[in-house]
């Protein structure tokens, strides 16, 4: 393993982990919280402590050509290297001061053979700044024949992007706009840094991506054009996923209108061939075959029916799925 830190002759650390290339100062933590510098060394005080673990539908992610229908082991830590200001984990992810239990890599992966989980999440927060757990964690996992999920920023450094991607089998990656100065101001990050991540995820697992729409900051057509035109580049396949805020965290801007999003939905359809909205009540989330419009799976809530699929393909027209089914 890679440790993406180097040690400065004044007692500092470079953190090379993430785009924010944070210098830590003894005594003091990254800009995630959790990457702390004691004495000149990288301690990792929150190593395998997880706020959060449940059995969730894989939908919930959201994974919709992932093991559809199955459930998974869902682990979230504590932490995160952007700064969201509508985050709607920010009880765990803003802070490192929520209640969080410790469970070490095999116990997790225990704990997923225990539950007959096929794989496990890493969700919630940001999982990759606990790179050094979730990789060790992930080893171990498809060593006993699990599969890996991530559920992330992207917001990673090609190095460790190139260590930890060989072990996901499938990610969900957040577009949270496609205006550089949105990354910058709102959350800072930086928008090209996720697009690299983005098109690595796609060269080495099965990727979904998800842009939260919020009304008046990244809800205008040509943004959303832009996105899908973006991730069309790389493949028209890739599932987008289009879902409405509600306020929370430091936003208080209401909640997006449905309407807003089935527009949007429509605009990134014309460009990609499965596009899904979320967090609406009678929302898009049914997989149409693209070629002749078969239904091909069934979502009602987290309620999923394969229908219209023969092995990988449609099984009216036979055009291939690109989903991967237990
Ligand atoms: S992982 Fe944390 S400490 Fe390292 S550069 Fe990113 S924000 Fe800073």
């Amino acid at each position: 393993m890679t440790s993406w830190h180097e040690k400065r002759a004044d007692g500092s650390i470079a953190c090379t982990l993430c785009p924010n290339l944070c210098v830590i100062a003894k005594g003091r933590t990254g800009i995630c919280r959790v990457r702390r510098n004691e004495g000149g060394e990288l301690a990792l005080p929150f190593f395998g402590a997880v706020s959060s673990i449940s059995m969730d539908p894989i939908e919930k992610k959201p994974l919709h050509h992932f093991f559809p229908g199955s459930t998974i082991l869902s682990v979230g830590f504590l932490g995160c290297n952007l700064h969201c200001p509508f985050c709607q984990n920010h009880s765990i992810s803003q802070t490192t001061e929520a209640p969080a239990r410790r469970l070490d890599p095999e116990d997790l992966v225990a704990l997923a053979l225990k539950e007959s989980s096929f794989g496990i999440a890493y969700t919630y927060s940001e999982p990759t700044i606990h790179f050094e757990y979730v990789l060790e964690t992930a080893k171990l996992a498809h060593a006993k024949g699990l599969k890996n999920v991530l559920v992330s920023n992207g917001y990673l450094n090609p190095g460790p992007t190139a260590e930890l991607l060989p072990l996901i089998d499938a990610a969900n990656i957040d577009l949270k706009s496609f205006e550089p100065e949105f990354y910058s101001g709102e959350l800072g990050g930086q928008l090209e840094a996720v697009k690299d991540f983005i098109r690595e995820c796609a060269r080495t697992s099965e990727l979904e991506v998800t842009t939260l729409v919020i009304p008046g900051k990244n809800d205008s057509e040509r943004e959303i054009a832009g996105a899908a035109d973006f991730l069309a580049s790389i493949s028209p396949d890739i599932p987008y996923h289009l879902s409405c805020y509600f306020p929370s965290y430091r936003y208080s801007i209401p909640a997006t209108n449905p309407e807003t999003v089935e527009r949007l939905a429509a605009v990134a359809r014309a460009r990609l061939r499965y596009v899904y909205t979320g967090n609406v009540h009678q929302g898009t989330s049914d997989t149409l075959c693209p070629a002749c419009g078969n239904l091909l799976i069934r979502r009602r809530g987290y309620e999923t029916s394969i229908l219209g699929l023969s092995g990988p393909s449609c099984s009216r027209c036979g055009t291939p799925i690109p989903i991967t089914r237990s």
